[in-house]
C-alpha cells in the first residue's frame, strides 16, 4: 500500500511515519531528510537548495521530483511507502502518479492530516527548544520566521492537493490534535478503511 501524508509544518507527519516503519514495515520517503541529507554532504544540489529551505519556501519540483524517481527506480518499498512531505505541488503529484504508473503501482490513500495553526507553529518552535536543550542541532527553518513562510507555501502550493486526490476519491481526513498515540490509532483507522 503507498500512502502519502498530508499537512501543514508541524502536523506530525514524520512522527507517524516512522510508526508506520515499524509498525508495518512500510518505507519511509521523506524529500525534506533526504535534502537534508544532500545538503550534509555539500553536493552541489545540496549547496543550490540550502538557502531556499531555510527560508521556508519550496524548492524547484524538478530537484524533489528527481529525489523521488532515484528511489523508485532502486525498487525501494516492496511492503508499501509512505511519501512523507512529498508531492507538496499539483506538478509533483501529477509527476508521482506518472512514476507509480511506470512500475504498475499507484497512490492508494492520501491521508490529510488537520492540525489548528497555532498549534503547529508552537510544536515546530518546542521541537527547537527541546533540541537546543538536549544539545542537538536545530534545524534552520525551525524559527517563527521560516515558519511563517513554510505555513504560507502549505496553503498557496500544497492544500490544493487536498482537492485534488479528493477528486480522485483516495481523501481521508484525521484530526492531529492530541497525543501522538490517539493520532496513530485515528491514521490507523483512516488506512485500514481505504485498504
Ligand atoms: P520538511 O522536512 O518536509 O518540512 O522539508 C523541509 C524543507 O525542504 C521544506 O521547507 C522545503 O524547503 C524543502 N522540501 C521538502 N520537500 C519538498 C517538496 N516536496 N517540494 C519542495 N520543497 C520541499
Amino acid at each position: 500500500m503507498n500512502i502519502i501524508l498530508l499537512g501543514p509544518p508541524g502536523a506530525g507527519k514524520g512522527t507517524q511515519a516512522h510508526r508506520l516503519v515499524a509498525e508495518r514495515g512500510m518505507v519511509q520517503l521523506s524529500t525534506g531528510d533526504m535534502l537534508r541529507a544532500a545538503r550534509a554532504s555539500g553536493s552541489e544540489m545540496g549547496q543550490t537548495v540550502a538557502a531556499i529551505m531555510d527560508s521556508g519556501g519550496l524548492v524547484t519540483d524538478e530537484i524533489v521530483i528527481g529525489l523521488i524517481e532515484e528511489q523508485l527506480d532502486a525498487g525501494v518499498g516492496a511492503q508499501g511507502i509512505i511519501f512523507d512531505g512529498f508531492p507538496r505541488t499539483l506538478a509533483q503529484a501529477d509527476a508521482l502518479g506518472a512514476l507509480l504508473e511506470r512500475k504498475g503501482q499507484r497512490v492508494d490513500a492520501v491521508i490529510s492530516i488537520m492540525v489548528d495553526d497555532d498549534v503547529m507553529v508552537e510544536r515546530v518552535l518546542n521541537r527547537a527548544k527541546e533540541a537546543e536543550a538536549a544539545g542537538q542541532p536545530i534545524r534552520a527553518d525551525d524559527n517563527a520566521d521560516s515558519m511563517r513562510t513554510r505555513l504560507f507555501a502549505y496553503y498557496k502550493q500544497t492544500s490544493p492537493l487536498i482537492g485534488y486526490y479528493h477528486a480522485h476519491g483516495k481523501l481521508a481526513t484525521i484530526d492531529g490534535l492530541g497525543e501522538i498515540d490517539d493520532v496513530a490509532e485515528r491514521l490507523s483507522g483512516a488506512l485500514n478503511g481505504a485498504a
